[in-house]
């Protein structure tokens, strides 16, 4: 009987898995179009400095601006470019923007504590072989160094296997800086931090924001790690003063979250930058 459930079941979720596919074909060709036509924007995620209040870096954030659906989020195109191969020349273009938007900002306030611009790299673009040059290529044309750049992986990048670490590790030689993201949510993360060349923990949302006191003993122990392995620990999604009252007496270095500034417009970024010290308090 429960073998034919099960049957019944697959026989009924078919047609919808189907209809997927072809929806996320049709997504791919016009996440295509897009890259074409200059569909794909950046937004900038403020970093602080939880200990100063001072903006401290920004996370560049991809959206499409798609004709009729409006503003697309990642997380409904990011997984399709993924698996499409297309995230290869998003990556690109996201990068080159990044640093682009960088420099600029750089210009136009000298005296900004923003010395980074933070990259999301998914894994497909890390199996490219030519990923590190791209990247070096990138800095080069936007006239910045390595340490204006932090690329942020995911723990499956790391697992992913020998070509991908090949090429963390030719990059963190180049001087750029590896950001963990989403950390505590992947696998393994512990020996993660001992065998890569990771620099920064961001520790994922999910124990920001968890109400158990497991969840703020986990953030509690990951600060800790972090500063015996000479780690700065960023804490992403604080939406809430007691989260960052929290965060602050666990010694978390950097803080990310709509609390303290929502994802914005490069303009908005910079002129947030302009200002001087800023207060942490909403
Ligand atoms: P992520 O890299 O972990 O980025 C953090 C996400 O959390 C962003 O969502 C940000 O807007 C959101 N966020 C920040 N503060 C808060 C908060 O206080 N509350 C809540 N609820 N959310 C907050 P976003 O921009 O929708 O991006 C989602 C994910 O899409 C990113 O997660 C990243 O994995 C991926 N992504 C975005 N842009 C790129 C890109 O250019 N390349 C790649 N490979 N992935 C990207
Ligand atoms: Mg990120
Ligand atoms: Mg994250
Ligand atoms: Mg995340």
């Amino acid at each position: 009987a429960a073998k034919d459930s099960g049957k019944a079941t697959w026989v009924r979720y078919e047609p919808r898995m189907r209809q997927d596919m072809t929806e996320h074909a049709r997504i791919a060709g016009e996440l295509r179009h897009a890259i074409d036509h200059g569909q794909l924007r950046l937004v900038h995620q403020p970093i602080f400095d939880l200990h100063t209040g001072r903006i401290h870096g920004a996370e560049a954030l991809a959206r499409w601006q798609h004709p009729d659906r409006g503003l697309v989020s990642p997380a409904c195109f990011i997984p399709i470019a993924e698996r499409s191969g297309l995230i290869v020349p998003i990556g690109a273009w996201v990068l080159r923007e990044a640093c682009t938007t960088l420099a600029r900002w750089r210009r136009e306030h000298p005296g900004t504590a923003i010395q980074a611009i933070n990259v999301n790299v998914a894994v497909r673009q890390l199996r490219e072989a030519g990923f590190a040059d791209l990247v070096a290529d990138t800095l080069e044309q936007t006239g910045l160094g390595p340490e204006n750049l932090i690329l942020e992986i995911t723990e499956s990048a790391v697992v992913d296997g020998p070509h991908v670490q090949e090429a963390l590790v030719r990059l963190h030689r180049m001087g750029i800086r590896l950001a963990l993201d989403d950390f505590g949510t992947g696998q393994s993360s512990l020996s993660l931090l001992r065998a890569f060349p990771v620099d920064i923990i961001k520790l994922d949302k999910s124990f920001v924001d968890g109400t158990d006191r497991g969840r703020h003993a986990i953030a509690a122990a990951v600060s800790q790690l972090a500063g015996n392995l000479g780690l700065k620990a960023v804490a992403e999604g604080i939406e809430a003063e007691d989260q960052l009252d929290r965060l602050r007496e666990m010694n978390f270095h950097y803080g990310q979250g709509y609390l303290l500034a929502r994802p914005m417009s490069a303009d908005e970024c910079g002129a947030l930058m302009a200002k001087p010290a800023q207060a942490l308090s909403a």
